[in-house]
């Protein structure tokens, strides 16, 4: 078994670990402030090709292989999670469905301008009465004509959607059949097609730049070669790419932990308190010491999982595992760095209260823990016999 980095590996992401910490990191207060989309951090990223990393250099994208991109990604997530979880999206969402499931025109037509950045895109799954249960989702797709065109009339409405109203592409699930998983179909929407529009940035705990709207589609035509994939197959196809999508979260995760825990590590050798560096006393080494084994623990699953998708072996479980640990990891470690930096950690002076803030939604999006513990379960029953 070999843990080692590749040279090429090692010195991409050290690459990306100067980007992070010189154009990223000094930013991202400001942007949590303001809640403004980090659209100058997100050129920076398509021109490192980080918005189509995993994608081949054929269809417009960089062609690392999947612990490359996980490994980057935790970079990024350390400097600032709100522009993480837009990359994460990007080339764990739409990018993957329309690289596997798309036609080589649609690949040309909408992957090639995700993947170079141009575009940003956005994945529509949830509703208001369809959040983990996603197969009850009631977006209708009617059949219909436009001016000789056959294809589809969509009417419902998304709900949580990142980088709503900012992305140029919309991979969206709506039912085209009967009741349940195998009713539904996948759509590409463009940004300013008729009918389709957004609702406000909702407010949220943390990830303050990274928007979240509704996506309202009323009467919204999309011709058949907007379709993704095959017909009643949307929610095959949206669960498979959140596979790769949760190794993108645990990823985020573990750099919003991987930042707690830097930040409190020098907090501690710093501040004196009876005489001494606060690190000296044992009630504190021990949450460093912990929060530690917690994020080398959870990352060493997430990149297996990376690692078994880059093999082409099943890593569903993994992905969910990894998920699930580094997500704890992140709250865990969050919570221990602003206890170690005692009421500083409570100013928005210290960067901790906004990883606290910003930790907290990677046990909820792309599935809860409670539905990874389901993956899972189902997983370990099934090599049972289950
Ligand atoms: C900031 C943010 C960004 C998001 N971005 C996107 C996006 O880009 N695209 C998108 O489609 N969605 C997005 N979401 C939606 C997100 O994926 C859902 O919020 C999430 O899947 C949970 O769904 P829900 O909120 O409806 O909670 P619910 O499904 O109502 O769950 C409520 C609680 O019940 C528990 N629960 C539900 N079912 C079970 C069960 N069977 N067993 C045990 N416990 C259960 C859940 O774990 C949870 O604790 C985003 C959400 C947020 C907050």
């Amino acid at each position: 078994m070999d843990f080692s980095l590749s040279d090429e590996q090692t010195l991409i992401r050290s690459s990306v670990r100067d980007f992070a910490k010189s154009q990223i990191a000094p930013l991202s207060a400001q942007y949590d402030r303001s809640s403004e989309y980090p659209w100058p951090q997100i050129k920076n990223l398509a021109q490192m090709g980080l918005l189509g990393a995993t994608v081949p250099e054929q269809w417009g994208g960089a062609g690392l292989d999947s612990v490359t991109y996980a490994l980057c990604l935790e970079e990024i997530a350390k400097a600032d999670a709100s522009v993480a979880v837009i990359m994460s999206v990007q080339n764990g969402l739409p990018e993957q469905m329309i690289l596997n499931f798309g036609s080589d025109v649609q690949r040309e037509k909408y992957l090639k301008p995700l993947a170079t950045g141009q575009k940003i895109g956005a994945f529509c799954l949830t509703e208001a009465s369809a959040g983990s249960d996603a197969a009850n989702l009631q977006m209708k797709a009617t059949r219909a004509t436009q001016d000789t065109l056959e294809g589809w009339v969509l009417e419902g409405q998304k709900v949580w959607i990142t980088s709503g109203g900012q992305a140029d592409l919309y991979l969206v699930m709506a039912r085209t059949g009967g009741p349940g998983s195998r009713g539904i179909s996948c759509f590409v929407l463009e940004k300013g097609t008729a009918g389709l529009s957004f609702g406000k940035p909702e407010e949220k705990m943390g990830l303050h730049a990274a928007h979240t709207t509704t996506v309202q589609c009323d009467q919204v035509f999309i011709p058949d070669d907007q379709r993704i994939g095959p017909l009643g197959e949307g929610l095959i196809i949206a669960l498979s790419s959140l596979d790769a999508g949760r190794i993108g979260i645990a990823m985020q995760a573990l750099g919003i932990g991987s930042a707690a825990l830097e930040h409190a590590a020098k907090y501690a050798l710093e501040r004196q308190q009876f005489g001494k560096k606060i690190a000296e006393f044992q009630g504190v080494s021990f949450k460093i010491a912990e929060m530690s084994a917690r994020l080398e623990a959870a990352r060493g699953l997430a990149l297996k999982a990376a690692w078994l998708k880059d093999q082409g072996q099943k890593y569903s479980k993994e992905a969910s595992m990894a998920k699930l640990l580094a997500s704890d990891a992140a709250v865990f470690c969050t919570r221990e760095a602003m206890q170690i930096f005692g009421g500083n950690g409570y100013s928005r002076e210290y960067p901790v209260e906004r990883l606290y803030r910003d930790a907290k939604i990677t046990e909820i999006y792309e599935g809860t823990s409670e539905i990874q513990k389901m993956v899972i379960s189902r997983a370990v029953f099934a090599e049972y016999g289950g």
